[in-house]
């Protein structure tokens, strides 16, 4: 049986459960299961590498494009 990784909606603890019948798990924490699962690890890590990268050169955070006062 797969091993999934969750966080608690409550107290936002991390954990593993195992997947059974599609139920979702108990936070260990809070005992809510109001858990949302995490899809994958290298989700987290694309994500800081976007924000560590800083898109200065490709596109402008403000106007998406390359023609406001802050892209030139
Ligand atoms: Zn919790």
């Amino acid at each position: 049986m797969p091993i999934y990784e969750f966080i608690c909606e409550r107290c936002e603890l991390r954990f593993e459960e195992l997947m059974r019948n599609g139920d979702k798990p108990r936070c260990p924490g809070c005992s809510t299961n109001d858990v949302r699962r995490l899809l994958s690890s290298f989700a987290v890590h694309s994500q800081s590498a976007n924000l560590g990268g800083g898109g200065a050169s490709k596109s402008c955070s403000s106007c998406a494009g390359s023609s406001c006062a802050s892209c030139h």
